[in-house]
């Protein structure tokens, strides 16, 4: 009993203990590498990635997480590194396990900067994902801020002694409005969702083509350095496992296309074993088949 009213008080008076330890991925820039889970109550959200780069000036931040809590304790580890303001939180994409954390750094100053989709999509006061699995207790102060600024197609920053190059390379990816972040001296890319490793994606908002696409304009850039938004191998082919399970996916599902296998029965033929054994396949691989069938069933009848 006493152990559990002193949980409380320590839930109440300082929020959920993320325990983040940033890890260094290339010369000033780390990231927060979450669990290669859904959201649940046990992670209150912390199965995401998120990075910061320090410059002299100041810290940029790319994809500030799930809550208002997590993001101040990322902000407590990124002031033992250096006592700097943040510049500037770039969001990679409108689901909401990667922008929940902007209404923190907006109370300190910092400018937001996302794609064309948080503008039209994220509306204040609307209820969230996060907010409906975390409940009150664990969604805390977090709360919904609108953008500073937002990405057409391309911006670039100069931050300090940091140069920063945003771009949206296709229209529709993981969603309908992808920010990739390079950081060219520092051949470093920041990727959102357009690449995940360890566990599947979710193409429900997405397409299967761009996401392919998008993948090669990664890789054009010559990166050393690739961070996904959800898995922690970050070398030169961090996009490889997604890309194979797309062009798996893209292959088998054009074969059942050719043989007129029906929208009823597409799911229990391609179950592609060989990711059977990825995180989240379960949750995730039936919707992905269905959704990447409609995709192409569309471009197969306009072709014909
Ligand atoms: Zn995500």
């Amino acid at each position: 009993m006493k152990y559990i009213i002193i949980l409380l008080l320590t839930l109440s008076s300082y929020g959920f203990d993320y325990d983040l330890k940033p890890i260094k991925v290339a010369n000033d820039v780390y990231c927060f590498f979450g669990k290669l889970e859904n959201i649940n109550k046990e992670n209150a959200g912390n199965m995401v990635n998120t990075c910061f780069v320090a410059t002299k000036e100041g810290f940029v931040v790319i994809d500030s997480g799930p809550t208002y809590a997590y993001a101040s304790q990322v902000f407590e580890e990124m002031q033992k590194i250096a006592k700097l303001p943040v510049k500037y939180v770039i969001s990679t994409h409108d689901h909401d396990d990667h922008w929940l954390g902007n209404s923190f750094y907006k109370s300190k100053g910092a400018l937001l900067i996302g794609p064309k989709t948080y503008e039209k999509n994220v509306v204040v006061g609307m209820e969230t994902r996060m907010q409906t699995a975390l409940g009150k207790e664990l969604y805390g102060k977090t709360t919904i801020v609108k953008l500073d600024k937002v990405v057409d197609d391309n911006l670039t920053l100069t931050v300090g002694n940091k140069h920063f190059e945003i771009k949206q390379f296709v229209e529709q990816a993981h969603t309908e409005g992808d920010l990739v972040v390079h950081l060219p001296e520092e051949k470093v890319v920041f990727a959102g969702d357009v690449v995940f490793n360890g566990r599947l994606t979710s193409i429900r908002d997405g397409s299967i083509i761009g996401s392919l696409k998008i993948l090669e304009h990664i890789d054009a850039l010559k990166p050393k350095v690739i961070v996904g938004g959800h898995g922690s191998k970050t070398d030169a082919n961090a996009t490889q496992a997604l890309r194979n399970y797309l062009l798996d996916m893209k292959k088998e599902i054009l074969k059942m296309l050719d043989e007129d296998v029906g929208m009823d029965e597409i799911t229990s033929k391609v179950i592609m074993p060989k990711y059977k054994e990825m995180k989240l396949y379960d949750v995730l691989h039936k919707s992905n088949v269905l959704h990447v069938y409609q995709e192409l069933e569309i471009l197969d009848e306009d072709e014909e």
